[in-house]
């Protein structure tokens, strides 16, 4: 497992891939199923350690770098050079964003939050995702069943790192989010791996 130094932080060029559909045994991934669906529930009705209430781990709420509508009523490309975006973003969100890089897994600023709202490219401010259909998958990344909105979502295949994987990028600049596979929880069976860098939160009350 390669790893990139920048500056402080330290970011795993690798994972986003437990478990890999294409290594897992048959049963290995039914169980794995299964088990998403016993976080999903855990999830849905969170318990405190000693039965009393959850603690619910507040998100940072963010503006993205380029603060565009979360919902257009069409999509429209925005177009940077890396070295515009390089000026607009963090160096981790540049790495993640432009780069396809991924952060350390249980790192991120999101992975373990369930608050309601919607999750934003944090490059352009389009909604990607929502506390909806966010599960638990034990991986350390923020995870979903599907998108928020389908069309603000694109996909291309990855052969990098000696894997076939699928990428998913936010559909109006182009960033990269994360993966997506087909070991997930109901309705869809799909798993969005996506880093916290990719995204900033925007709560709904
Ligand atoms: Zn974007």
């Amino acid at each position: 497992m390669r790893i990139f130094e920048h500056g402080l932080d330290v970011v795993e060029v690798v994972p986003c891939t437990a478990p890999h559909p294409t290594e897992v045994p048959v049963q290995r991934r039914q169980f794995l199923r299964i088990s998403c669906a016993g976080a999903l529930a855990l999830a849905c009705s969170p318990r405190g350690a000693n039965g009393g209430p959850a603690v619910v781990a507040t998100a940072p709420v963010e503006a993205p770098a380029v603060d565009l509508p979360v919902r257009p009523a069409a999509v429209t490309p925005l177009t940077k050079s890396a070295d515009e975006w390089s000026k607009l973003l963090s160096k981790e969100r540049f790495h993640v964003l432009r780069e396809q890089g991924t952060e350390r897994a249980f790192t991120g600023a999101l992975w373990n939050v369930h608050a309601k709202g919607v999750f934003r490219c944090a490059g352009c401010g389009l909604g990607l995702f929502h506390s909806a259909d966010k599960f638990d998958s034990g991986t350390g990344w923020p995870s979903f069943t599907r998108p928020w909105v389908a069309t603000h979502v694109g996909d291309r295949g990855d052969a990098s790192h000696g894997m076939v994987r699928t990428e998913v990028v936010c559909a109006r600049c182009a960033g990269h989010l994360g993966h997506v596979f087909d070991d997930g929880p109901p309705p869809t069976g799909l798993r969005y791996c996506i880093n916290s860098a990719s995204l900033v939160f925007a709560p709904e009350d």
